[in-house]
């Protein structure tokens, strides 16, 4: 090919989204020198303006779609967000079709996998960028397999589902939380997306490197295993997360950390979407309250209904959050930690050396980011992939602690909060775990430097994505 590759990538709403599209896009961009166009339909203010401070991007803002009629107040978020995206598709086209120069590839997440066949009409190859790891990715792998074996609902399923050559999903702790049901359309918005995964894409990244989960990547390569369901290369390329940006460790939050002795601060988030029950919430505070261990807790209004309910929500109401906690709480813990409404700049945070614990709902990024600075865990899945999430860091890499109760059944209660927080924080198993983590982390660097597993990933994909455009080149008169 003469003139450099450019990748168009459709992103679905949602910053837990936008994230890592927008880091894939750098990525491509910085070393492997393509243009990249992204297009996307923000759900939020903070999400158009996260998008728009990137100047090597091009960035495409497309309509929201109107999905009034389609949806109702009950419909799941995996749900709205795969009829958000299949609306989108009209537009999607047009935008592409109006651009300038035919892009040279296309690449969608998750939810966008509908829009494959616009990457057909223009005679470009497309990529599926999974921003998850390999065994999250076995499962939707084997889901229509699991489909025709299982009777009923997944979760009155007693037997481990078994995906050949990697670990075992347990329907009550691992399986993907929106599989579990069904009678439930995200159900079978799934197994639509799993069954048009191995059929419709010409490879997969992944959001993961080769020497974190070496076993899954082999099975996901031999025919005899695995790769029986999936022809097209998979590339992990990861950790592909936001980098740790100076300019934002400021203010009184840093002012407070510099002061506090290394690795004594435990920072607890639920992601841009997770909300806690209101009465977890209050366990929560009293457990850290309990422990004496320093924190800072990112707090968002409880919820009264799904873990996911802050997913997809505009709108951070104007009252503080901080109302929900017991009384006296903030007044009373004044010494030992700081509650910050909303958002805090996680990243920075996580990549602070005062920072030893993350509390942490366990989504991708959050644990990507909790991965490469060494920091371990307290898993509490709250919704999508988290509980697969939370065993993989529980049990595989064992950089982390969890519940004895799943936190999605039950609350937790304060005692046992407290004793996960002191044991992360000061016993032995917390070092540990910390010691496991930062070699996580050293193998994390090596992955993404100069030779390391994931640079030449990212390099076999461009080389992949250059051979397909020429072979369809010829396929079609373009
Ligand atoms: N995040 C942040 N500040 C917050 C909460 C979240 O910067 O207060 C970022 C976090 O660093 C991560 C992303 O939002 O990059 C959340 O993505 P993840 O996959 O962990 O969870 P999701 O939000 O998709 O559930």
């Amino acid at each position: 090919m003469s003139s450099k590759q450019h990748a168009a990538i459709l992103c679905s709403p949602g910053m837990g989204h936008l994230i890592p599209v927008l880091e894939l896009g750098k990525r491509l961009v910085t070393h492997l020198n393509f243009s990249v166009t992204i297009f996307i339909s923000p759900s939020s203010e903070a999400e158009l303006k996260a998008a728009t401070s990137t100047k090597i991007l091009d960035i495409v803002q497309l309509p929201p779609p109107d999905i009034s009629g389609l949806v109702g107040p009950d419909t799941s978020v995996p749900t709205k967000l795969v009829v958000m995206m299949r609306e989108l598709r009209q537009v999607f086209r047009s935008a592409v079709r109006a651009m300038k120069f035919t892009p040279t590839m296309l690449i969608v997440d998750l939810f966008g996998t509908e829009s494959f066949p616009i990457a057909e009409e223009l005679g470009i190859p497309k990529y599926l960028f999974f921003a998850s790891n390999a065994w999250f990715f076995s499962f939707l792998i084997c889901c229509l397999t699991f489909d025709k074996e299982v009777e009923g609902n997944f979760v009155d399923h007693k037997e481990p589902l078994k995906v050949p050559g990697c670990r075992e999903f347990r329907p009550q702790l691992d399986v993907f939380d929106v599989m579990l049901y069904r009678t439930n359309q995200q159900y079978h918005d799934f197994v639509g997306i799993a069954s048009r995964i191995p059929k419709c894409s010409d490879g997969i990244l992944l959001n993961m490197w080769e020497e974190l989960e070496p076993t899954t990547l082999a099975a996901l390569r031999d025919e005899n295993l695995l790769g029986r369901h999936l022809t097209v290369p998979v590339y992990p390329i990861g950790p592909i997360i936001r980098p740790n940006d100076l300019s934002c460790s400021k203010g009184k939050v840093f002012d407070w950390l510099d002061k506090q002795p290394s690795e004594s601060v435990i920072f607890l988030s639920f992601g841009s979407g997770g909300a806690l029950l209101h009465e977890q919430m209050t366990e929560i505070a009293w457990g850290l309250e309990f422990s004496q261990q320093r924190f800072i807790w990112v707090i968002c209004a409880p919820t009264t209904t799904t873990a996911d309910a802050a997913y997809l929500t505009t709108d951070c109401d104007d009252e503080s959050p901080l109302k929900y906690l017991p009384e006296g709480f903030v007044d009373r813990t004044k010494d030992l930690g700081l509650v910050i409404p909303f958002w805090a700049p996680q990243v920075e945070i996580l990549a602070h050396p005062s920072v030893g614990g993350f509390l942490s709902h366990c989504g991708w990024s959050s644990t990507l980011e909790s991965l490469t600075n060494g920091v371990p865990m307290i898993v509490w899945p709250l919704h999508a992939e988290q509980r697969v999430n939370a065993t993989l860091l529980t049990e595989e890499f064992e950089v982390a602690v969890r519940s004895k109760i799943p936190p999605w059944k039950k609350v937790v209660d304060r005692k046992e909060i407290e004793e996960m927080v002191r044991m992360i924080m000061e016993d032995q198993k917390g070092f540990v775990l910390r010691e496991r983590m930062k070699k996580l982390k050293e193998s994390a660097a090596k992955a993404l430097g100069e030779g390391g597993s994931s640079r030449n990933a990212l390099s076999q994909f461009a080389k992949h994505g250059e051979s397909m455009y020429m072979k369809l080149a010829n396929v079609n008169v373009r």
